[in-house]
């Protein structure tokens, strides 16, 4: 059913009634630059009759409530009294409305894209024959879009919020300038540790905590960051000594210290500096069959401390089998259960062509046999990271990328609680964003599992647990692994549900029993209350004027031995450490973007 607009709008509250077209952009762009647009007038919201699925409201029911959800300036409110009018009126019937999708791991900026962007110059629409369709590139890589066209995919599958997962601090500008191009999403980063010889050389010196601590918290303020992530903690680094694999307990070759070592600092660092997010890790012996066991000692590794295991279906592989290669979900949906301090995210894999990109550069030197087309590119970032950029084709005739889609789907279903696994395909690692409606169709439907099991290599399908598994997702499971789980564990309190004070990131979707259809195409996504996308078309310029916001961590900064890691850095950088600095005024007026530091209230359950 369509949606009506009423067409006038007032502020009862300060008496000024103004008249204007239903798709006014209350967001005015401000008189100069340096400052965010400010608030012209306000304008009440309220979207009637729809299904509200946020199952972290206080007494929520199963399957949602169908309510009225009200918003006044870009947040959600309480219902006013009755009576009350509002400025805007829209119907909401046979609709089903959520909160923003927010992704916690998606590779959308920094340099790394762009690398891929050249090696792969042939799969790029070249720049002549890009038309402009609603002020978007029409034509643009499936796997490697450009930012307006991130920007208007990812709305339109109703995701207002993205998080780039690997921020090498030497490239957190650029990380931060090509996420500020992505209009209509807010977005932020995760600051790359562990494999620069500053932090192995403190950990090595066997430093107090205290020391360590102090270097993070500056790392992640001076990146403007809002996690901390480590690749194959320490592996990176001892490539470059020309080691070729490393396990959890493997000494580095220069440094004497095991990656078991550098986990178990960073983790108690993350904590003890007060980032909400636990340490984001992307474990050792990326891909390589058997890696179950450095996964799990992993997480031994961690102590107790909260730690998050990322694109978890890549580091879950044991060698049973005649192809001496195996699912470990199983073993790792166990530790799951026994280790309360654990999450992860997937990496779902997907069937077709995509790109993989990654720090870690030894595992990539490795799967440089297996580009598709065959090309890639290994470098070394001023010591702090490596990249790997690696072309790939997962084919369902392959054994291996069948298995490894099945034991995807497998962890999202083994793993019990959905605000313990996050919904990523560690795009494009596994595949681009877009598979998510599908992903989530196949999460809720048992049969259409069955379906797409019978399409891949017939060895993998037997070789997996898959078909024995009953469970189907409900709407509310998707609504927390997608929206509210998130939010909480990124720290973000003001988004992911429904509830008033948050902001009015608001996404309704037809209801329709075609589940992937129906995420894929929502009728309306509201960006901080102005309707920006209507059934995959822009519909509201507001985006042009209105900056978006990137995330970050509010940490505090011991300046005691910043002295100290200047002179650490300046043995191994090609620059001075103080370079790496951004400050608010450039995010502001250089980069483009609103800094907005995340805050999660203490007494506030997850
Ligand atoms: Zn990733």
């Amino acid at each position: 059913m369509d949606h009506k607009v009423q067409g006038e709008h007032r502020t009862r509250d300060i008496g000024i009634r103004v008249y204007s077209p239903p798709n006014i952009h209350f967001w005015q762009p401000s008189p100069s630059a340096r400052h965010f647009p400010r608030l012209f007038f306000t304008m009440l919201t309220v979207l009637q009759g729809s299904r509200l699925i946020d199952p972290s409201a206080p007494g929520a029911k199963p399957g949602g409530t169908i309510a009225d959800l009200w918003w006044r300036d870009g947040y959600l409110i309480k219902a006013p009294e009755k009576g009350t009018v509002a400025d805007q009126t829209i119907d909401g019937s046979g609709c089903i409305t959520m909160a923003g999708g927010i992704d916690l791991h998606t590779h959308i900026g920094g340099g790394k894209i762009t690398l891929a962007r050249m090696l792969l110059g042939d799969q790029m629409p070249p720049w002549r024959e890009a038309t402009r369709v609603n002020g978007e590139d029409a034509a643009s890589c499936e796997f490697l879009p450009s930012a307006s066209v991130t920007a208007s995919r990812y709305l339109d599958m109703g995701y207002t919020t993205c998080f780039e997962p690997a921020v090498i601090p030497c490239n957190a500008r650029s990380a931060h300038a090509e996420m500020a191009d992505i209009r209509g999403l807010d977005t932020g980063g995760y600051c790359l540790l562990g494999n620069d010889d500053v932090l192995l050389r403190l950990i090595a010196d066997d430093e107090p905590q205290e020391v360590i601590n102090a270097y993070v918290a500056w790392m992640v303020q001076a990146t403007r960051c809002i996690a901390v992530k480590v690749v194959n903690p320490g592996g990176i680094n001892a490539f470059k000594f020309n080691e070729r694999e490393m396990d959890v307990d493997t000494q580095h070759p220069k440094y004497g210290i095991t990656p078991g070592q550098i986990i178990r600092v960073l983790c108690r660092a993350v904590s003890e500096i007060g980032l909400r997010h636990p340490l984001h890790v992307h474990c050792s012996n990326l891909g390589v069959p058997g890696n179950i066991d450095s996964t799990l000692a992993t997480i031994r590794a961690a102590d107790g401390y909260p730690i998050h295991l990322t694109h978890a279906q890549f580091h879950s592989y044991g060698t049973e089998g005649p192809y001496k290669f195996s699912s470990s979900a199983a073993k790792l949906a166990d530790a799951l259960k026994a280790n309360p301090n654990v999450t992860l995210d997937v990496g779902q894999i997907q069937f077709g062509q995509t790109v993989t990109i990654s720090a870690d550069a030894m595992h990539q030197f490795d799967n440089r046999n297996l580009a598709k087309p065959r090309k890639s590119v290994l470098l070394d970032i001023e010591c702090e990271a490596g990249c790997g950029v690696v072309p790939f084709k997962y084919a369902r005739r392959e054994f291996v990328h069948s298995l490894q889609w099945a034991i995807g789907l497998e962890l999202f279903l083994m793993v019990d609680n959905p605000s313990r696994v996050f919904l990523t395909t560690d795009h494009p690692n596994g595949g681009p964003f877009t598979a998510y409606p599908h992903l989530i169709a196949l999460l809720t439907d048992r049969s259409l599992r069955e379906t797409a099991l019978s399409e891949i290599h017939s060895d993998a399908a037997a070789a997996s647990s898959l078909a024995g598994i009953d469970r189907e997702y409900s709407l509310d499971d998707i609504a927390v692994m997608t929206r509210s789980a998130p939010a909480s564990i990124l720290g973000l309190s003001d988004r992911g549900r429904l509830q008033p004070g948050c902001v009015a990131d608001v996404v309704v979707y037809e209801e329709n029993a075609n589940i992937e259809t129906m995420f894929r195409t929502p009728r309306d996504v509201f960006k901080q209350g102005v309707r920006i996308r209507s059934r995959g078309q822009n519909v509201e310029t507001a985006t042009a004027a209105r900056r978006d916001s990137t995330l970050v961590a509010s940490v505090e900064v011991d300046p005691t031995y910043v002295p100290k890691f200047r002179d650490m850095h300046a043995r191994t950088g090609t620059f001075a450490m103080d370079r790496l600095q951004i400050s608010k005024g450039e995010m502001d007026d250089v980069i483009g973007t609103r800094l907005v530091e995340t805050t999660w209230p203490e007494n506030q359950d997850g």
